[in-house]
């Protein structure tokens, strides 16, 4: 036999990964699982235990009880028990614990990497050289920031007792996205994992109980959908962070409206992957397969749409289909596979319709000859071509080894179909002009983008979505903020009905009765659609003059118009700065009869209403010095190359004000969401309309583009209604009193757009520490992660 003989012929053999420290583990809980609570297992009920099975072979792996409202209700109390002292004991002392974990997953790294692979299916090779690493960097990175958390996060408290309910993709890291910034910032958890893989959560929490992690300080609780649920209902819990698909975030957002619970949904994609003509095509062709081949593509941020320029699209496809042919399917505890077996028959049996579905609608299939594994829900890795923008495939999430090719022509076309989706949570842009990519990068609708790269995770660099892909972030300091909440706000109380002032405190100020303030839309006034007004009454009742009654035809016109000034979002901070000086320039020109104003509505004192215009004139400067200030990041994660976290605005932003200090809440409201590029549509203060239809005088002279704010009187209850309603409204923030906010949430469900409410809270628009500076700028801003590896 010849060399080369060999070499033609030689093949990979079976490398099979030991089993026996985890079959040992499992061996050890021979009836079956309890929940982690109060850091020890519960004791067993027979009658409500289930099978968590062997994805690759169907086995049965162990068995784990379905958790009641009971159960959560003990996980509850036991986190809620712990939890004050737990922040307590100091950043300090929480750090050394996250650092005790994070070695603690590091000495157990093969029982973890393969216990996951057994009870997920996914290959041994991934869960030992990405899951498991990424899980022990994300406990090191966290350990940092409960280190630093009292000097870098003096001004917030940590939010409380945190449910958690993660997916079963990635169930431990996952599990670390989650527990690490919320343990690290002195909050308690009770997780729920996915009911598909609920093992590696429970080693866990039994390892970090052996490393001295206090008792109810992490709780696990298994169980299905319905335990999720329970968690999500549960009166105690503070705040759901929420990973899995779109349906039941947008169910966890209904549930949750109004209850005062902060919220975080880390959802689904289509993530698009993005070949440009001159890209390193053998480059990108492993970017692909990285991209939507990585765990069965069972993977939120899978690069699931293939966009290649049209002239080198055959040429792609023909390398993608040899090296497809390459790829090796096999046992999860095989090291020489890339492909395992999906979760469960059932997941199978959706991407096969799915697959069945684009093929109708004319794509074309292919899939390499590879041997599959027997048993188990193995598929074949697949191409779909000849996919058109408008096929289900092309929208829908397949959440399985689907890719879907299209082709473009032009860098907008690309720009276009890319964004031409409901999600945008990830996307991958491959070209070797180092302008065109980082000219694309801020173009596209995602919370992460890679450059000549894909799937690339670090704690220090917050991952999440816009769009349908939820809120909210986790990693890098942008996540820790996710499990903290401002000191100021953490003391409001609820919101008093605003005083009536006695007779004589105000000097009247009354202009003539026949002028009907209009709307203020696209730069212009604008009569209301239904023409008809509102009177406005002072605080001693007489009628101070009419104002237009908005409708939801206005709304609409007023979002039209807040979309075309979209050029705001575009243009440099040092002009956003320059328009916030001139505004508050030519509102202090007319302080005196603002003044004079506010005071005759509101029946306030002549001093505290120059001081309302005054603490105006000061926080549109303040947010003047803020645009050019509050800025990205540059990180360094553990590659060659940067992460730049970059600050973006939100889109358009519909706004409520409150009842209290009309000027001064509007301003504060309006302010740092404009500083940012966001466009609004504010209603304002519904009882002082008058000193908001006063101010689009001080816009019209100002050189703030029209369109950037919009002005809609009328009753704050209804408008914000549509407003939260609307599809193309991005986010909501709404203050006034608790239904209101509950509206904001629930309304929002549709496109889930992000809200900011204050639950019929009182913010004291005077107090700088509460109604001024980052903490809002945060609101009106999410971060865009853009990964640059570099080098040859
Ligand atoms: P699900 O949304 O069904 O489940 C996610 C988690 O929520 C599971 O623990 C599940 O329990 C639980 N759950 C189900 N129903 C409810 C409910 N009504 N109330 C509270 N909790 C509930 O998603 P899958 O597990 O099917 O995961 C796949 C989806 O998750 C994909 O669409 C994928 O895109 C998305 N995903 C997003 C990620 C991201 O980072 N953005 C990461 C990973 C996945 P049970 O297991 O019993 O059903």
């Amino acid at each position: 036999m010849s060399v080369s003989h060999y070499f033609d012929t030689m093949d990979y053999g079976p490398a099979l990964e030991s089993d026996l420290d985890a079959r040992a583990w499992l061996a050890r809980h021979p009836d079956g699982f309890g929940h982690f609570i109060g850091g020890a297992f519960s004791p067993l009920n027979d009658g409500t235990l289930f099978d968590t099975q062997e994805p690759a072979t169907g086995k049965v792996l162990a068995r784990v009880t379905q958790g009641t409202s009971a159960d959560i209700d003990a996980a509850v109390s036991a986190a809620r028990a712990a939890q004050a002292n737990w922040f307590g004991i100091g950043g300090h002392a929480r750090a050394r614990h996250l650092y005790a974990l994070a070695r603690m997953v590091q000495r157990h790294a093969r029982l973890f990497a393969v216990l996951e692979a057994l009870d997920n299916g996914k290959p041994v090779r991934e869960t030992r050289d990405i899951d498991v690493p990424l899980v022990a960097r994300h406990f090191y990175h966290h350990a940092g920031w409960a280190q630093l958390q009292e000097r870098e996060f003096a001004d917030q408290v940590p939010v409380g007792v945190i449910g958690q309910i993660v997916p079963w993709n990635f169930p431990l890291l996952m599990l670390a996205w989650k527990i690490a910034p919320a343990l690290a910032l002195g909050n308690t958890v009770v997780l729920k994992p996915a009911e598909f893989t609920p093992l590696s959560a429970l080693l866990f929490a039994e390892l970090a109980a052996q490393a001295g992690l206090p008792a109810g300080v992490l709780n696990v609780v298994t169980g299905d959908g319905a335990t999720g649920a329970a968690l999500v209902a549960h009166p105690d819990v503070n705040k759901i962070a929420f990973t899995g698909s779109t349906d039941v975030g947008r169910l966890i957002r209904q549930s949750t409206a109004g209850s005062g619970k902060s919220l975080t949904l880390e959802l689904g994609g289509k993530s698009p992957f993005i070949v440009f003509d001159d890209a390193d095509i053998d480059a990108a062709i492993e970017g692909v397969v990285d991209a939507i081949w990585f765990n069965q593509g069972q993977v939120c941020c899978a690069g699931a749409r293939l966009l290649v320029q049209e002239g080198i699209a055959e040429d792609f496809y023909a390398r993608l289909k040899r090296r497809m042919q390459q790829l090796r399917a096999g046992a999860p505890l095989d090291k020489t596979i890339d492909i395992g077996s999906l979760i469960d028959p059932s997941q199978h049996a959706r991407v096969q319709k799915l697959v069945d579905i684009g093929i109708r609608e004319g794509a074309s299939c292919y899939q390499p000859t590879i041997d599959l594994p027997a048993g188990g829900s193995y598929f074949a890795p697949t191409l779909l071509t000849q996919v058109h923008p408008a096929s289900t495939v092309a929208s829908e999430e397949i959440f399985g080894p689907v890719l879907v090719a299209m082709t473009f022509r032009t860098y907008d076309e690309a720009l276009t179909i890319a964004n031409n989706s409901r999600y945008g949570l990830a996307a991958s842009v491959w070209s070797e002009t180092i302008g065109l990519a980082l000219a694309v990068a801020p173009a596209l609708k995602a919370g992460v983008v890679w450059i000549n790269s894909t799937n690339l995770f670090d704690a220090g660099v917050g991952f999440g979505g816009v769009r349908e892909s939820g809120y909210g972030r986790e990693g890098g300091r942008e996540g820790c903020y996710e499990y903290l909440k401002p000191r100021a706000w953490a003391q409001r109380q609820p919101r008093k009905a605003a005083p009536v002032a006695s007779s004589g405190t105000g000097t009247s100020f009354l202009p003539p009765v026949d002028r009907t303030a209009k709307l203020y839309i696209g730069g212009k006034q604008a009569r209301s659609d239904g023409e008809q007004s509102l009177g406005v009454f002072g605080f001693d009742g007489q009628l101070a003059g009419e104002v237009g009654l908005g409708n939801r035809k206005d709304i609409r016109n007023a979002v039209a118009a807040a979309h075309a000034a979209s050029a705001w979002s575009g243009t440099t901070a040092h002009r956003r700065a320059q328009a916030l000086y001139y505004l508050a320039e030519n509102l202090s020109a007319r302080a005196e009869e603002f003044a004079k104003r506010i005071a005759a509505l509101t029946g306030v004192s002549n001093a505290a209403a120059t001081a309302e215009v005054e603490a105006s004139i000061s926080r549109l400067f303040a947010y003047g010095a803020w645009a050019d200030k509050y800025e990205g990041a540059v990180h360094a994660p553990p590659l060659r190359g940067v992460a730049l976290a970059m600050v973006e605005p939100l889109g358009v932003v519909g706004v409520v004000c409150p009842d209290e200090s009309p000027l001064l809440a509007l301003v504060s409201l309006v302010a740092p969401l404009i500083a940012m590029g966001n466009r609004v549509v504010v209603v304002p203060n519904a009882r002082h309309p008058l000193v908001a239809t006063d101010f689009y005088q001080v816009l019209e002279t100002s050189d703030l583009p029209g369109g950037v704010i919009n002005i809609v009187t009328g009753a704050s209850s209804t408008l914000l209604q549509t407003l939260a309603a609307h599809d193309d409204v991005d986010a909501v923030w709404a203050f006034g009193d608790a239904a209101l906010s509950a509206d904001a949430e629930r309304l929002s469900t549709g496109n889930l757009k992000r809200t900011l409410v204050d639950y019929g809270m009182a913010t004291d628009w005077h107090d700088v520490m509460a109604a001024e500076g980052p903490m809002w700028l945060r609101h009106a801003t999410q971060v865009k992660n853009v990964w640059i590896p570099y080098g040859e």
